[in-house]
């Protein structure tokens, strides 16, 4: 289909397919991944390698000529300690042995006693299964909750809504356990794969409610747990050693390539900086961040200054509590006016058929011709969304967008030890780096703003 120039004039648009081709053939984004992951490592909130990364990439943009600011945030300092879990009881069990569980603590979990928790564990298949169970039924228990991650809807492209779904037991799952009795909770993992692995992520506590140990335990083991458990009494034993510490001082990292006509008015292309501390955190989010400043780089190498300022931001903390995000939100509210878009990163590195808004309607007419120009890399579908990422959702009313990425595997190894730099395909990587660079330009430079 012919769309016309729209809001660019054809030099613009021609400007687009050069940042798209430069995108395609710039090893920046890989190289700085590698450094992010395998040099400085997880990049939990409150931990010396977030501060690492913050410090690493404000000296990164810094040299590229773009103008620096830490911004100052407070974020919680969670520490994971030993976790272990074993069945020591359990129907037709071989005397005298016991079979491990493979489970991670949730972030911002209480720990056990330091010996570990013994007792009988209740499963429980979703909210409403353990609504129906006898009162007193979980009183004194370990309580595994085994909602199963929908894998065909995941398998059909809608990974984010099969995680969604499963997530809400994640996060309530603890105090939901507390409010029927139970001594501890288990959440089958949030997640895809089928290589025992554990899904970490953040769980909430409601106050006025016992805050009871929680893990995440592999979807292999749940299963096992489930069939011991229809089958007679099952005993384990749960050890969690996390510590809370006090919050701690960290920073999002901003870094300005001032527009020439409207240095005021501001296009945000971001990732979150910090990662989950199991593995290093390449395609949550290392890759939206890198993609990120691959955007400033190729603005830098090309020579290209549009009229309103492209800010690169690495938010801090998105994983718990969104400290850096909500900061950001706070500071700049007198200034949101003046932001006119934001664009993030969170999805990993994988296929980007297109580009996700968040805002009016007319945002999709409006962004036509700057489709066609990804239309070469197989990026031209528009799509409407309800948010373009969790940071910039909190910057209320502003337009946002992200790159519509293929959503089938990310969830296989999210928040795992598995999520590492040899899950990101360099071209793929790419591809989303173009996406990030083409609309973060096209924003900044178009005569007329994104519609809000
Ligand atoms: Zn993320």
């Amino acid at each position: 289909m012919e769309t016309g120039p729209g809001a660019w004039t054809p030099d613009q648009l021609a400007t687009m397919a050069k940042l798209r081709d430069a995108a395609m053939n710039d090893p920046y984004a890989l190289t700085e991944l590698r450094h992010l992951t395998d040099n400085i490592g997880p990049r939990i909130a409150g931990s010396p390698q977030a501060q690492a990364a913050v410090d690493y990439v404000a000296g990164e943009m810094r040299a590229l000529g773009a103008e620096v600011q830490l911004e100052k945030t407070t974020v919680p300092h969670w520490v994971r300690g030993e976790e272990t879990g074993a069945l020591v009881a359990w129907p037709d069990m071989t005397p005298g042995t016991t079979q491990k569980i493979v489970l991670t603590a949730l972030g911002g979990s209480v720990a056990t006693a330091p010996g570990g928790l013994t007792a009988d564990v209740v499963v429980a298949n979703s909210f409403d299964d353990l609504k129906a169970l006898p009162p007193g039924a979980v009183t004194g228990k370990i309580l595994l909750l085994n909602e199963k991650f929908d894998k065909r809807l995941a398998a059909q492209g809608n990974g984010l809504a099969a995680y969604g779904e499963a997530v809400l037991y994640r996060g309530a799952g603890p105090s939901v356990a507390a409010s029927v009795g139970a001594a501890a909770v288990l959440v089958r993992s949030v997640g895809g794969a089928d290589y025992r692995l554990p899904h970490t992520g953040m769980t909430y506590y409601t106050p006025g409610l016992e805050k009871i140990p929680a893990a995440a335990v592999t979807a292999e083991d749940a299963d096992l747990l489930e069939n011991l458990s229809r089958q007679g009494p099952v005993k384990m034993r749960l050890t969690l050693t996390p510590q809370t510490l006090p919050p701690v001082t960290s920073y999002n990292v901003i870094a300005d390539w001032k527009g020439t006509e409207h240095p005021e008015q501001v296009v945000i292309v971001s990732g979150h900086l910090d990662s989950w501390d199991l593995g290093t955190g390449a395609i949550d989010d290392g890759a939206g961040i890198v993609v990120s400043m691959q955007a400033i780089h190729l603005l830098q190498k090309l020579g290209i200054h549009p009229k309103r300022t492209v800010r690169f931001v690495a938010w801090m903390d998105e994983e718990q509590n969104g400290e850096g995000a909500q900061t950001y939100a706070q500071d700049h509210a007198a200034d949101l006016a003046n932001h006119i878009g934001a664009l993030e990163s969170d999805l990993g590195a994988d296929h980007p058929d297109g580009i996700t808004y968040a805002g009016r309607p007319e945002l999709g007419e409006y962004l036509k011709p700057v489709a066609h120009v990804l239309a070469p890399i197989g990026a031209s579908t528009l799509t409407a969304g309800e948010e373009a990422g969790e940071d910039v959702g909190f910057l209320k009313g502003v337009p946002g967008f992200t790159p519509t990425q293929d959503s089938r595997f990310y969830f296989n190894y999210h928040h795992t030890a598995a999520d590492t730099f040899d899950k990101v395909d360099p071209r793929l990587l790419n591809e989303n780096a173009a996406v990030m660079a083409v609309v973060a330009y096209a924003l900044a430079d178009a005569t007329t703003p994104a519609p809000r």
